[in-house]
């Protein structure tokens, strides 16, 4: 049966499409729509062709799809040093230095691209609050180019209004692809809803790949993009390992359920190294929600605790069995760290655990009126409260619609 299927004879041979391009960009997320911006800029003078091609509508494709609230690494006023030595404390020690330093030193100049681009980003206004990226332009606060001060959520962290984080940088992709598209005289150079499920290797050079070969997901069409070197950054895995919630919410992932892990399967198959794949960051989640977590720690100042109000990072038991284990990491209290002392507090049939949100609206709320006043201290609690929504609709709608059915004021 496998083999008369494969005949075709049960079905119209698709359109072979062969496309032949210098450099192929595979996925169309944040990492290459900025390589695309990037790499038609180096090629533009050699006549190089750049295509890119993604499974899905680059707009909103990938893990920003949805919006993002914060942008989680800006060096700013910080020494990349010190940056590389968070990652590493964070990440328990197993990082490339290298390639995080490398991230340290550039990201600022893409930061300010996204916000000339019209990304809105939070500044701090005269009177030390927040204003968010609308308001800050309306005040006529200073770019971050310009020296403009960015509101943190964290040592590294900034506030953004992100909810079209994605569509600002795919336009400035598309606008570079088709610039090259034009100059170097091919019909199309960027290919959406093609997945790609196989590369090949060059016949006569076996460390080489030299083709990606993928299907279209809306035509009958089978697509080979021969190249002569590629980027593959078809994003993360996702339900890798099976989650911990129940019914409903074994449906509910952090990261979007369409990242497949294609990306690692297809530089595997073609014998790639995959460097620091021992390194899995395994989210561990709170009741009802599978996120946002960043800004409403860090921001908003939310604590989590088990069932019984306790916190787990603070249960003695656990910090010395784990610095028995882990060392000195545990002093750092980095994510894996705070991940393992809550898992040892499901285990111990403490959970569910509990981010308290409506706590930290409350304090937010007290310490505003004290400092401002009760009117003024009531709007601009009423102006994050609605960023804090925002936060939550962004990136766990579910979540804010089951408060809105309780009619519950948890933000
Ligand atoms: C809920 C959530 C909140 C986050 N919050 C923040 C935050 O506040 N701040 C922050 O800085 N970061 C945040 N992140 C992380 C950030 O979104 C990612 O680090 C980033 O999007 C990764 O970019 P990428 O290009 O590597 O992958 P992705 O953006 O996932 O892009 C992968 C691309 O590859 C395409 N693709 C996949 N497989 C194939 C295939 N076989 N063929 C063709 N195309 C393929 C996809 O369509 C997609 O376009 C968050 C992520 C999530 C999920």
């Amino acid at each position: 049966m496998e083999k008369e299927t494969c005949t075709f004879s049960y079905c119209a041979k698709p359109e072979i499409v062969e496309v032949d391009t210098d450099l192929l960009l595979i996925g169309g997320g944040m990492a290459c729509c900025g390589a695309a911006y990037e790499a038609v800029r180096w090629a533009a003078p050699k006549g190089l062709k750049v295509t890119m091609v993604d499974k899905a509508a680059t707009d909103r494709s990938g893990a920003v799809a949805m919006g993002l609230s914060a942008i989680n690494t800006y060096i700013g006023e910080n020494k990349v040093e010190d940056y590389v030595r968070y990652v590493r404390g964070d990440l328990m020690g197993i990082t490339r230095d290298d390639l995080v330093f490398d991230l340290g030193r550039h990201v600022d100049n893409s930061v300010h691209m996204f916000e000339e681009w019209g990304l809105p980003i939070w500044k701090k206004g005269d009177d030390g609050f927040s204003l968010d990226g609308f308001q800050a332009k309306d005040a006529g606060k200073a770019k971050l180019v310009d020296g403009g001060t960015p509101v943190r959520s964290g040592k590294w962290q900034i506030m953004i209004n992100g909810e079209s984080y994605k569509a600002i940088v795919a336009e400035a992709a598309k606008k570079a692809l088709e610039e090259n598209r034009k100059a170097t005289g091919v019909d199309q150079n960027h290919f959406e809803r093609v997945f790609i499920v196989r590369l090949f290797k060059d016949a006569n050079d076996p460390k080489r790949v030299a083709a990606a070969v993928g299907f279209s997901v809306r035509e009958h069409k089978m697509y080979i993009f021969k190249a002569k070197a590629m980027v593959l950054a078809a994003g993360g895995a996702v339900n890798v390992f099976r989650p911990r919630s129940t019914k409903e919410g074994q449906g509910r992932a952090w990261y979007p359920v369409w990242n497949s892990g294609s990306g690692y399967a297809l530089g595997m198959q073609a014998g790639a190294e995959l460097t620091l794949m021992e390194n899995r960051f395994v989210p561990a989640r709170f009741k009802d929600g599978y996120g946002p977590v960043g800004a409403w720690f860090l921001f908003f100042k939310a604590k989590a605790t088990n069932s019984l109000g306790e916190d787990y990072c603070a249960n003695e038991e656990y910090v010395n069995d784990a610095k028995k284990k882990y060392g000195a990491y545990v002093d750092k209290m980095g994510t894996a760290i705070r991940n393992h002392l809550m898992m040892q507090d499901m285990k111990a049939g403490k959970g569910p655990i509990i981010m308290r949100t409506h706590e930290a609206m409350e304090a937010i709320n007290k310490s505003f009126i004290e400092k401002l006043g009760e009117k003024e201290g009531k709007k601009k609690v009423k102006h994050l409260e609605a960023e804090a929504w925002e936060d939550f609709l962004d990136m766990c709608i579910g979540q804010a619609g089951l408060w809105a059915a309780k009619n519950e004021r948890r933000a």
